[in-house]
């Protein structure tokens, strides 16, 4: 009997620690193991469910794309080392720069990321973008005793119509960023039909 008994207890010992490393591979399968913000895995999860959500309750959102301006020079200057340092520094001060929980910001690949801004219309979504955008310029990068800075850009979409998917809403948000940077970069700029 006792010895049933520790075994059942190992049993579910065992079980207890396999689940909660379960638990930990799935929250870090949607990290980015750089700057720690979630991933492109993640938004890709996430981005369809707050359309579908703001569509059926006739609610706004707005999405943003922000890259990092002159960032291959940024890296040529000061090494790649600096430039993962100012990823880290840029995605803490942007997580930093947004106050709503249901907020939230992904890296979408190299100096790249986006935010989603459920329940926000095109001009909110513009005074977050430009708040994100000085914050951003206004930090300085620590590295080897020099005080180095990077600007940002940043292209703003909303939800147009009943049609629009998360990839129409990327679209638009990118070619909002491309007139950004067209624009001479460190601005933001505002997708138009
Ligand atoms: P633009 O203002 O038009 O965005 O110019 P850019 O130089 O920022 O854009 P480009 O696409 O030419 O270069 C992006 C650079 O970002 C090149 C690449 O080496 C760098 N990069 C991408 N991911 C990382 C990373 O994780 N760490 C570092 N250090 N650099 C990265
Ligand atoms: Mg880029
Ligand atoms: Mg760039």
């Amino acid at each position: 009997m006792v010895l049933l008994c520790a075994l059942l207890w190992e049993v579910n010992r065992l079980y207890v620690a396999t689940q909660r490393a379960n638990e930990s591979l799935y929250q870090q399968s949607f990290k980015d193991t750089l700057t720690g913000l979630f991933n492109r895995r993640y938004l890709e999860s996430q981005l369809a469910i707050h359309i579908d959500h703001a569509k059926r309750h006739k609610e706004p959102l707005c999405l943003l794309v922000l890259d990092v301006d002159h960032f291959k020079a940024f890296n040529d200057q000061h090494g790649h080392l600096a430039g993962d340092d100012c990823l880290v520094t840029v995605a803490k001060q942007l997580e930093q720069s947004l106050y709503r929980p249901a907020d939230f910001i992904a890296r979408y690949g190299g100096e790249e990321f986006i935010v989603v801004l459920p329940h926000t219309d095109a001009k909110d979504g513009m005074q977050i973008a430009e708040r994100l955008r000085l914050n951003v310029s206004a930090e300085k990068i620590e590295y080897q005793g020099q005080l180095l800075s990077v600007t940002i850009s940043i292209g703003c979409a909303v939800l147009r119509h009943s049609e629009e998917t998360a990839q129409s809403l990327l679209i638009a948000a990118d070619s909002a960023l491309y007139q950004a940077k067209a624009a001479g970069r460190n601005c933001v700029k505002v997708a138009v039909d």
